[in-house]
């Protein structure tokens, strides 16, 4: 399985532009229930992987995917470091060992386990996985992009009524209620960017 270079590049752009843009944002949700840091943390993250854009995208896409995830581990720190970098990890060796990209939901499905056992998490702590779970069953259903982005932003905003059982916003206890998790905005708006983008390029 090749990934597609071109299309991979775009891929990579397109989040990375979507971090940026958000990435005020994604520090102000932190600031009230973390440190504050999370749009920098994940904006590092992405340069890193712009930067070697021409060597992933060369890459077949299990071995693009592990790459990434290993850029993401060393750059991204803190705690969604290593669980964005498990993701893509994961995703790639479970798409190695298939070898057949329509388990493309499949993969994904393993990867988001492995990251709620790296992060002892579940779905309803208020963390990323409360948005990777539910886009992971929209792609299992064949939802068209445009539900997958609309899933993925209403997860997110879902996480404003629960209670933080993970991650320093943990500690704040009921206090965290009201609040957007950071990681789960993230990952919805990296979500949003590439379906977005697959949506005006993706081969027919
Ligand atoms: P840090 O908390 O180290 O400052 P970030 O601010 O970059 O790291 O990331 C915080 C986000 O990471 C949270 O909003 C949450 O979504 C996610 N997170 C933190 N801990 C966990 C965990 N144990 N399991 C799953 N997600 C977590
Ligand atoms: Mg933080």
């Amino acid at each position: 399985m090749q990934a597609e270079p071109v299309l991979l590049a775009g891929l990579i752009e397109a989040c990375r532009a979507a971090i940026t843009a958000n990435s005020d944002h994604l520090c102000a949700l932190d600031r009230a229930i973390g440190d504050g840091d999370h749009g920098t943390n994940m904006q590092r993250g992405c340069e890193a992987v712009s930067a070697e854009e021409a060597t992933v995208s060369g890459l077949p896409l299990p071995e693009a995917l592990e790459r990434i995830g290993l850029t993401l581990v060393m750059s991204i720190g803190g705690a969604a470091g290593p669980l964005y970098g498990t993701l893509l990890i994961e995703m790639g060796r479970e798409l190695r060992k298939s070898g057949r990209e329509q388990d493309f939901s499949l993969a994904l499905k393993q990867a988001i386990d492995a990251v709620a056992r790296r992060g002892r998490s579940n779905a309803g702590d208020k963390t990323l996985l409360d948005v990777l779970y539910p886009v992971q069953d929209a792609l299992a259903q064949h939802s068209p992009l445009t539900d997958i982005v609309r899933r993925a932003e209403l997860s997110a905003r879902l996480t404003g009524a629960m209670k933080a059982m993970r991650g320093r916003a943990a500690y704040l206890g009921d206090r965290s209620i009201g609040h957007v998790d950071p990681g789960a905005s993230s990952c919805a708006l990296l979500t949003t960017a590439i379906c977005r983008y697959l949506e005006e390029h993706r081969p027919e």
